[in-house]
């Protein structure tokens, strides 16, 4: 019997992952396995920035496997502002998950970076190769430190002890279950909420920053179905990039314009060019993901999205629209 550990599993990834879980076949590529129990867990079973609180959790629940999600997560502009507590919180969490996914001898170890980990100054489209080439983009950096060492203790860990310990690097995810935060959360939950506020109160739509720079998007069900895969199936502790194809890069004027139709809004709306821009490009080559894998069909961005702004205005009294995942500074 194999026992999953998923650290963050009430995030946005971690519902994506438990609704995979629930709706996939037994026994599919992506899906659970026979005799294989999932177990979910957030930061009210235990603040994984603490060691013997990490540690009560893996004496409780003694996993085999672990997906590693927890982290103190925002956008561009929680990440700008609290680059010391991006850095710190997000070393001790992966620093005790992966020091007890040692101790207590967890067969496959999956953490989850991001692209903002690459480099600023980098040949495009980013590749697994690149992560170490050269200092992140500044607006992220705590942020993106904090990640990039998950990828040198997996490799530290395999060649001192040999544990099976890996990464995997999604691009901007987005979906049901989100961080709706108004100024803390990405860009399309953000939107969504300003969006939605607009509409409501009959008041003009505000987006930051020009419109102009370029995300590549990844759906949270197509990444929960990709990571049981590379739990199951990839055998490296090299990262694997796991995004659609490098070309999908949409703008975030087009992000706003897809959110407007998704939503209903007819008012007006207008770019805060006051407001940063971050990064302006960071496409990611999903080559190796679809050559280990072979084809996959990802969920068009467009209903994608659409299915994305229907949970959030069915979900709004329950979402996270608050200002619950602020970093407590
Ligand atoms: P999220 O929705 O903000 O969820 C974060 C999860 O981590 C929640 O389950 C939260 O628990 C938990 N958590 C945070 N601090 C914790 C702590 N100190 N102790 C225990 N649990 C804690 O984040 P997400 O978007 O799903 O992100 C999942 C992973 O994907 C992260 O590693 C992130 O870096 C990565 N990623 C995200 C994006 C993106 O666009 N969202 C892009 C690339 C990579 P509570 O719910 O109880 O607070
Ligand atoms: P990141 O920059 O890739 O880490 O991720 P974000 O999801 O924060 O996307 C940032 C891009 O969207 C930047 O170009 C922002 O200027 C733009 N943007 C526009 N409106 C918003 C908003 O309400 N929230 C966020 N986070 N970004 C916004």
């Amino acid at each position: 019997m194999s026992i999953v550990l998923v650290t963050g599993g009430s995030g946005l990834v971690g519902k994506a992952i438990q609704w995979v879980i629930e709706n996939e076949p037994v026994g599919s590529r992506f899906g659970r396995k026979d005799r294989e129990e999932w177990i979910f867990i957030g930061s009210k079973d235990g603040d994984l920035r603490d060691f013997d609180s990490t540690k009560r959790i893996f004496e409780k629940y003694r996993p085999t496997h672990v997906i590693h999600l927890a982290a103190l997560v925002g956008g561009l502009f929680s990440n700008m502002k609290y680059k010391a507590t991006f850095l710190r919180d997000n070393l001790l969490i992966n620093d005790n998950v992966i020091e007890l996914s040692h101790q207590y001898k967890v067969e496959k170890l999956v953490s989850c970076l991001s692209t903002c980990v690459f480099p600023d100054q980098v040949k495009y489209p980013l590749s697994e190769s690149s992560v170490h080439l050269g200092p992140p983009h500044h607006s992220n950096f705590g942020y993106a430190h904090g990640k990039r060492l998950v990828d040198v203790q997996n490799h530290a860990y395999y060649e001192q002890y040999g544990d099976k310990f890996t990464s995997v690097i999604p691009t901007n995810i987005f979906g049901p279950w989100d961080n709706y935060d108004l100024e803390d959360s990405h860009v399309i939950p953000g939107l969504l909420h300003k969006c939605l506020l607009a509409k409501r109160n009959d008041t003009p739509f505000v987006i930051s920053g020009t419109g102009k720079p370029l995300r590549q998007f990844i759906y949270s069900r197509d990444l929960a179905k990709l990571m049981v895969w590379a739990l199951h199936e990839y055998d490296e502790i090299e990262p694997i990039i796991l995004s659609p194809a490098e070309d999908e890069e949409v703008s975030i004027k087009d992000v706003s314009d897809a959110i407007v139709q998704a939503i209903g809004f007819q008012g007006d709306y207008r770019f805060d060019t006051s407001k940063a821009d971050g990064q302006f490009r960071k496409p990611a080559s999903n080559a190796k993901l679809l050559e280990k894998l072979g084809d996959f069909e990802f969920t068009p961005f467009a209903s994608a999205l659409q299915e994305s702004a229907d949970w959030f205005v069915q979900n709004y009294a329950t979402a996270r629209t608050g200002k619950v995942s602020s970093p407590q500074v």
